[in-house]
């Protein structure tokens, strides 16, 4: 089982509960970035862009209680830049724990070996490893080379210590479907509890702009790589997201289900784009023109989106929301697996076309390590 069932009931619980106050909107999980600085500088990327000042600040371990007091989700991911850059980073964990706060704490990995001893094993905290794909694809992904074998120890010293970990990969144009299957066969073997997989954002500060993936390329991606897919394989996704990655259900955007959180304050209207900021979490629900965004609002930020942050709440939201989303989810959950003609050809197609060339291009080292030791200067 990819989630362990306290964490079910508590996310079931907590959403159920909001029906029944007959909240329209409510946030489910709390993006809380504490800090942009990072030690990678990956090509798909929009957050490290920011100049040095913007990347040495970082939330102070009171303002990210504050938050998660403010919004009230069962779930707190720490997304970033690099969360293990951030001196404070066991105190924020610790506290959260303290709060009974599912926390995902999303890393590159990179630093997680020598890390380890300053966090606690809990039910409550889970290690999200940033893993694009196999280790080539990954080294390409992230632009450093070594950049998975790193990650790979840095997991297998988790879970030796007793940390559960799971994954998040990201996926752009060209990734071969066979070798993201291969992938998921590694990481289970591994060990690790659960995988998350989301589409690219096509930011427009990042550095490679040309391996985005529009909605029509990502369905028939997804399609080859979720359909068929092998009984030993855990995700830590809803059911209803996989079937919307699929093309197999339609879901609307609810920026709202994944607030975030950062050095700016409460970002409208959600984790990609930035129209503003609000002072306090009531502020940002009540001024946001929620109508303006998502793929139907005409928003052409939001044309390609299918991104986690936008719509994993939206299949959560949907999967409780009635009998019938309850019974979709449950059907999804067991026959969306099984055979499935088209992808088994997609996946035929692909393995016949070798396109091992659409690698995504990284950014020229010289201008990287410039980056890096820019923000690293301290
Ligand atoms: S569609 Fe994507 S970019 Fe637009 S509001 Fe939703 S999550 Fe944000």
């Amino acid at each position: 089982m990819a989630v362990p069932i306290s964490q079910m009931w508590t996310v079931a619980s907590y959403v159920l509960k909001q029906k029944m106050m007959g909240r329209k909107r409510y946030p489910l999980v709390l993006m809380l970035e504490p800090l942009f600085r990072c030690n990678l500088a990956c090509a798909g990327c929009g957050k490290i862009q920011y100049p040095t000042h913007i990347l040495k600040t970082e939330l102070t371990p009171e303002e990210c209680f504050k938050a998660v007091e403010e919004c009230g989700t069962p779930m707190v991911s720490i997304p970033g830049g690099e969360p293990l850059l951030h001196p404070q980073m066991p105190e924020i964990v610790a506290g959260l724990v303290a709060r009974k706060k599912y926390v995902y704490m999303c890393t590159n990995a990179l630093l997680l070996k020598e890390k380890l001893h300053l966090f606690k094993p809990s039910k409550y905290l889970s290690f999200s490893v940033h893993l694009d794909g196999q280790r080539e694809h990954h080294d390409f992904s992230v632009c450093r080379e070594g950049g998975y074998d790193i990650a790979l120890d840095g997991i297998k010293a988790a879970l030796a210590a007793g940390f559960r970990v799971t994954t998040n990969t990201t996926l752009f144009d060209g990734t071969d479907p066979n070798s993201v299957r291969a992938f998921f066969d590694e990481l289970m073997d591994v060990g690790v509890e659960g995988m998350m997989l989301s589409p690219g954002y096509t930011y427009d500060k990042a550095p490679d702009q040309k391996h985005f993936l529009g909605r029509a390329r990502s369905r028939r991606l997804f399609r080859s790589i979720l359909s068929n897919r092998k009984s030993s394989w855990k995700f830590n996704a809803s059911p209803m997201f996989m079937e919307f990655l699929m093309g197999k259900k339609e879901l609307t955007c609810t920026p709202w289900g994944m607030p975030t959180y950062n050095v700016f304050g409460w970002q409208k209207p959600c984790y990609l784009l930035q129209d503003g900021y609000a002072d306090s979490f009531a502020e940002l629900m009540q001024a946001t023109e929620w109508a303006n965004y998502g793929t139907e609002s005409g928003n052409p930020k939001c044309a390609n989106c299918m991104v986690h942050s936008g719509y994993e709440a939206s299949g959560v939201n949907y999967t409780f929301g009635s009998m019938k989303g309850f019974m979709q989810t449950v059907k999804a959950t067991l026959f969306s697996k099984y055979e499935d003609e088209q992808a088994r050809q997609l996946l035929d197609e692909f393995r016949s076309a070798h396109r091992t060339d659409s690698l995504v291009q990284i950014a020229p080292a010289g201008e990287k390590q410039e980056h890096l030791q820019e923000v690293a200067g301290d």
